[in-house]
């Protein structure tokens, strides 16, 4: 046994926040998150969660405060963090990018130059305009970036974009892309022993949790003739399973199948003569 738990940093509020608890809580590891909580230890497995600003996970993270923790790439490279990521995690996609006012005239970055930008991430963008060449006034400002051209504070910003709607909604539109990101777990390069079999198993169960989500089980019934058909369709992880049904000439088919395009295969399932189709979540995928 580990002479201590292993601690995790996760964002106490914010866009991360819902879906790192549900990712710890699909990997059957529970704790109480009630509401203002600043540190919870899990219940059945040896885990301390620490509920934290997101931009200060790197730095607790790098000093061993915690051992690991849930950010956005883009608050790691901002921070010009070293922390090694472990895992992606699928979840808090969002872009880096440039936005200006419709009909600003500014169309690429080039335009930019001696203009002003508002962002709250003066490193990536100075680093970004530096390596073109140009020579731009960045305004630093840690919230409501997409108000700055609005107001008179900037002629463009640099913020975090997802589906574009609070840029339209602001009168910007995007010009250029910095870098693209999405949650990740970063962890201490060398962790205590005993702390890194945690940390495996954590990483175990995370890998099992995000592969599950990728994945759906299918169950369906099908006349003998069609089954090489039907076999085809639902290759599965190994072979699909085939038993034969109570009814003579029929069986039953189960087989896991990506859930990005099930529906199409459910459709060509039914085509090819399947019946009473099942469709399945997966809560743990172990390959
Ligand atoms: P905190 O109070 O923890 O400092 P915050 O306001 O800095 O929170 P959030 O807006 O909650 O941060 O965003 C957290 C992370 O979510 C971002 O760093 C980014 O990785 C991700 N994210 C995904 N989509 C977006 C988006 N459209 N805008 C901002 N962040 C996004
Ligand atoms: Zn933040």
């Amino acid at each position: 046994m580990s002479s201590r738990n292993l601690k995790i940093a996760v964002q106490r509020s914010g866009r991360l926040s819902e879906a790192t608890i549900g990712l710890l809580k699909k990997c059957d590891i529970g704790f109480d998150n009630g509401h203002g909580k600043l540190r919870s230890r899990a219940f059945n497995f040896p885990l301390e969660i620490l509920f934290l600003r997101d931009d200060d996970i790197p730095r607790y993270v790098e000093d061993g405060v915690a051992d690991c923790g849930v950010v956005g790439e883009n608050v790691l490279a901002e921070a010009e963090s070293k922390l090694p990521v472990a895992e992606k995690l699928g979840f808090g996609q969002c872009r880096l990018a440039i936005a200006v006012p419709r009909g600003s005239g500014i169309a690429r970055a080039s335009d930019l130059d001696r203009k002003r930008i508002a962002t709250s991430y003066p490193r990536l963008l100075s680093k970004f305009l530096g390596e073109l060449g140009l020579n731009v006034d960045i305004h630093s400002i840690s919230g409501s970036v997409e108000i700055a051209p609005g107001v008179g504070l900037s002629d463009a910003i640099c913020d975090l974009v997802s589906s574009g709607s609070t840029l339209f909604s602001n009168g910007l539109e995007e010009i250029e892309t910095i870098m693209e990101s999405e949650a990740v777990l970063a962890v201490r390069p060398e962790l205590p022993e005993g702390v890194d079999r945690l940390f495996e198993s954590l990483c175990f169960r995370i890998k099992a949790v995000n592969e599950a989500r990728k994945n759906k089980y299918i169950l369906l019934n099908a006349p003998d003739n069609k089954l090489a058909e039907i076999e085809r369709l639902i290759p599965g992880m190994k072979s699909p399973t085939v038993m034969p049904l109570a009814k003579d000439g029929w069986s039953s088919i189960h087989s896991v199948i990506a859930e990005e395009s099930h529906w199409d295969v459910v459709e060509q399932l039914k085509a090819a003569g399947a019946e009473g189709i099942l469709v399945i979540s997966i809560d743990q995928m172990v390959r």
